[in-house]
């Protein structure tokens, strides 16, 4: 459709540039701005005056999930517009207090870490790495705080569909009539997201089960509309509900290749897997790895084809007596 586009904006990440849609229609929406950098700012400036319009014109921003490579410039963008934020309500935390929950997350996953078997040295490398990034973000107002199934007029219906798992309050926005679905980072066209472990909303104790809730967000997308996927990273996916039954795919092989890591031998701790699966993995994507393993143990576990038993303070996984009959 003529009165969608997209921009690609410039992130200081490894992942690249993030996509950054705009809705020329009933004023101006624009959905995941991009981070708070000078680059990101000045290039949807660039992209907005090419259209005649400019930041004074929006009037909506649509927050797809709570990762700054998205949300970091909604601030300084409502700011300067007056633009109402939308976003799921259990994003909302993390949005307004970035900091605060970056610290409520380096608390609860140091001795996490260390109970699933990872060197004390690595876990304070791990849980140092993203501290220079926190500058690419400012706490966002929201002004109104969407659920699953809600429906925002921008000009054509978009339904928020609640899809949970890469991140707590993601949402999927489906615009039916023109059979296309903004997708942020929950399916994605090259790479398979991640389910990264974060603190379930409202806690500072318990973690989320971010795989198991993935699939299952994945699960909700194979039967609706919306042909092709704007993601948040890439390409258009011309393909979305394929793509999905493909990453569903891939997590399924990947769940049967760490239960052979785990059979025929004794207990063993994620940390050891997550080093056996992804052997040369850097120290930055050691967080990333392990969210992946412990997320595949959690599918395994509801199988009850492992168990979990815990030896001075450090958890071991092992095969089920079930399984071994
Ligand atoms: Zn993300």
């Amino acid at each position: 459709m003529d009165a969608i586009e997209r921009v690609s904006i410039s992130t200081p990440f490894g992942v690249g540039p993030v996509n950054c849609y705009l809705i020329l229609k009933n004023g101006l929406t624009v959905i995941d701005p991009g981070p708070a950098t000078t680059e990101a700012h000045e290039e949807l400036d660039r992209a907005l005056a090419g259209l005649d319009r400019s930041i004074d014109d929006i009037d909506r921003i649509l927050i797809t999930h709570p990762h700054m490579d998205h949300f970091g410039l909604v601030d300084q963008l409502a700011e300067e517009s007056g633009a109402s934020v939308f976003a799921h309500e259990d994003a909302v935390e993390r949005l307004s207090d970035p900091i605060g929950h970056f610290e409520a997350e380096r608390a609860y996953f140091r001795p996490f870490l260390l109970s699933m078997g990872m060197p004390t040295d690595t876990v304070e490398t791990v849980l140092e790495l993203p501290e220079p990034y926190t500058d690419y973000q400012d706490p966002v107002t929201v002004t109104h705080e969407i659920a699953d199934g809600d429906v925002i007029d921008v000009g054509i219906d978009l339904e928020c569909i609640s899809t949970p798992g890469h991140s707590p309050g993601s949402i999927c926005y489906l615009a039916a009539s023109e059979d296309i679905m903004f997708t942020g980072d929950h399916v994605l066209p090259d790479i398979t997201p991640n389910p990264l472990l974060t603190l379930v909303p409202g806690s500072d104790d318990e973690r989320t089960r971010s795989l198991p809730t993935y699939l299952e967000s994945l699960r909700k997308l194979l039967d609706r509309e919306g042909a092709v996927g704007y993601g948040g990273h890439g390409e258009p996916i011309l393909a979305l509900q394929d793509r999905a039954r493909e990453t569903i795919a891939h997590h399924q092989d990947r769940k049967e290749r760490i239960f052979e890591l785990v059979a025929d031998r004794e207990p063993t701790t994620a940390y050891r897997i997550t080093r056996e699966m992804f052997p040369n993995l850097p120290a930055t994507e050691m967080f990333s790895g392990m969210s992946e393993v412990i997320g595949h143990f959690d599918l395994l576990e509801d199988e009850n084809r492992v168990v979990i038993s815990e030896r001075d303070g450090v958890k071991r996984y092992e095969v089920g007596t079930q399984e071994r009959e």
